[in-house]
């Protein structure tokens, strides 16, 4: 497998000829590469993307929306095999890729597709005096720069607003999962994009990337990764008065009291503990219970996440696969170990695995579903995120401890609220300190719904209209009458 470039519509290596390894995290084996681009590489795509703007902003809104369109029925036609590919890339179950993934990137492609036709700008009449109507004029060329977690997903859904929006772009996926966001560009022109509108380059964060988002021609940078990396991107993208959306990490509490349902809050909170190995930036990784259900909650999720089998990501029964890289699955283990020696109580897991009676799986990266209480919500494991498959559960007093416990940390981007009693419901939400509160659910997503976190865990708001008026800058115009 030799992932390419895409610049001005060619599929190319980098110059330097360099390559990385791409690995194969199920089997621990690498499969394949991926350019090593550089500078070279960002001034290439920069300056072809440049080049193509003018032309691209002009284009009628009804025809960048038909090339999103006809990206997205490639991707539906493709449909198996990037859940295939993004399994292998990832360590996930392609049970997920193939439910999840793969449909939600080919929403992204057809809802930025319709929702630009919708899209609409303001007027302001100051009666007899002037006509004030606000343009929104796309930024000219952007950077979109995504994660490994869910690799697709997340990088349709930057580089779909930004391109209907009239701007060009340069994406850099992860360089741990660049496969998919390669098979994306290999249908580019198919889907009738013009050469340098829409261009993938591949490589290292800190070379490639680096070079990207310091680029004095790119105009806003939308990322999404860790917050360390943010913060980077910040400091130095700021003092150059770049627009910035960044949706960073997170430690996103799940807070269930005595009068949920308890069945419901029980199954969804494993999911939202252990969906893609716990590698979502959504994943509940702090379990708050009311003290009167606790024993019966924490035990009932402790036998259930024993049942967990880790398994064959390409089984498609398996629901639990394997994790990105040797270095994520030695970060969580160091985690593991943390709490322990904050004095955590290891209820299940702690270690690694490899799923029953398949030798050929051995050297995977597996980890056992973990579930830890006994640690204090002040501890670093409680406060630090460890994006795994890794979980606290602690018990809470009333309304107000829970609260209190939930909002005790540097991130904000979402909980989940578990009671039947509304006015409880409306309440707690409203005072939590995150973007996203679910009741009684988790990971229900409408696409118009504002999406990102607050505090550590970003700045600005994807989803929506949100994101069509982040790819776009408004001009007011005022005519005297
Ligand atoms: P990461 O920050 O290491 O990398 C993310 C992307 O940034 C990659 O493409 C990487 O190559 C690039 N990058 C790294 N250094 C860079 C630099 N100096 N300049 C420019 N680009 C650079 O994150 P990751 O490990 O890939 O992803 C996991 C993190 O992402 C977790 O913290 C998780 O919470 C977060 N995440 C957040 C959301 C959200 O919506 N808030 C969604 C998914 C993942």
């Amino acid at each position: 497998m030799k992932v390419l470039n895409l610049i001005n519509g060619v599929l190319s290596p980098a110059s330097s000829n360099k390559w990385l390894d791409l690995t194969n995290p199920s089997l621990g084996k690498v499969y394949g590469q991926l350019p090593r681009s550089g500078s070279d590489e960002v001034e290439l795509s920069v300056s072809a993307a440049s080049s193509a703007f003018k032309s691209w902003a002009a284009t009628p809104v009804g025809e960048r929306a038909a090339c999103m369109s006809r990206l997205a029925d490639l991707v539906q036609k493709n449909a198996d095999m990037l859940a295939e590919a993004e399994s292998r890339d990832n360590g996930k179950p392609i049970s997920l890729a193939a439910t999840v993934d793969i449909p939600r990137a080919e929403k992204n492609l057809r809802f930025y597709a319709s929702a630009i036709q919708h899209f609409a700008s303001e007027s302001h009449l100051m009666e007899g005096v002037a006509l004030n109507y606000t343009l929104r004029k796309p930024l000219g060329v952007v950077a979109c720069i995504s994660p490994w977690n869910l690799p697709l997903y997340l990088f349709t859904w930057k580089i779909a607003p930004a391109l209907v929006s009239g701007n060009c772009v340069v994406a850099k996926p992860s360089e741990i999962t660049p496969v998919t966001a390669y098979l994306l560009s290999t249908w580019v022109k198919e889907a009738g994009f013009p050469d340098g509108v829409f261009n993938i380059i591949h490589g290292l964060g800190s070379e490639v990337g680096d070079a990207l988002v310091r680029h004095p021609k790119i105009s806003a940078v939308s990322f999404t990764g860790g917050t360390t990396t943010g913060a980077h991107i910040a400091s130095v993208t700021a003092p150059k008065f770049k627009k910035l959306s960044l949706e960073l990490g997170g430690k996103n509490a799940a807070i269930i009291f005595s009068d949920c349902d308890f069945n419901d809050a029980l199954s969804t909170t494993l999911l939202s503990s252990f969906a893609n190995q716990g590698q979502i930036c959504l994943c509940g990784s702090r379990i708050l219970v009311e003290k009167s259900i606790y024993p019966r909650f924490r035990d009932a999720l402790v036998a259930k996440a024993k049942k967990m089998k880790v398994g064959d990501p390409m089984d498609p029964s398996t629901k639990m696969g394997a994790v990105v890289s040797s270095d994520h699955r030695d970060k969580i283990l160091a985690s593991i170990e943390l709490a322990k020696s904050e004095g955590g109580k290891i209820l299940c897991g702690g270690g690694t695995t490899s799923p029953e009676g398949l030798p050929h799986l051995e050297n995977g990266y597996y980890i056992q579903p973990t579930i830890i209480e006994g640690l204090s919500p002040n501890c670093r494991v409680n406060q630090e995120e460890i994006f795994g498959p890794v979980v606290t559960i602690q018990p809470f007093e009333n309304e107000e401890e829970a609260l209190e416990m939930a909002n005790n940390s540097v991130y904000g981007l979402a909980a989940t609220v578990w009671t039947n009693d509304l006015k409880r419901a409306h309440r707690v939400s409203s005072e939590l300190e995150t973007g996203i509160v679910w009741v009684n659910c988790w990971l229900i997503r409408d696409l118009r719904t504002p999406f990102g976190g607050v505090k550590s865990s970003g700045v600005g708001r994807e989803g929506g209209f949100e994101a069509l008026q982040f790819f776009t800058e408004p001009q007011n115009v005022c005519i005297k009458l």
